[in-house]
């Protein structure tokens, strides 16, 4: 499976109150806190798009917008029926 591709970090800075929260849990130090107390992707080249900021941001200020990785893939309707485990 291809890797999410990052498009951008769509921050609404009405909604960020700026406690640093998404700062702390993004493991690439992404994120920091503006001199307006707003969250801002200050390194966007070292997301990986885990999503742990959109996920952990109590008051939905940010999400990670990925592009579709591959157009090729995009239209494929595969169903997948193996089991996980063994
Ligand atoms: S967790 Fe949400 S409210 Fe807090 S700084 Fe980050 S984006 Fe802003
Ligand atoms: S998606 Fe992950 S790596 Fe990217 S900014 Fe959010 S927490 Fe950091």
């Amino acid at each position: 499976m291809a890797r999410l591709k990052l498009k951008e970090h769509l921050i609404n800075r009405d909604w960020c109150k700026g406690c640093g929260i998404c700062v702390h849990f993004c493991p690439k130090k992404v994120l920091e806190i503006d001199s307006q107390e707003k969250v801002v992707a200050v390194r966007p080249e070292d997301c990986i798009c885990c999503k742990l900021c959109e996920l952990r941001c109590p008051d939905l200020a940010i999400e990670v917008v990925t592009e579709q990785p591959d157009q090729d893939d995009a239209g494929k309707d595969s169903i997948n029926t193996s089991r996980q485990g063994d």
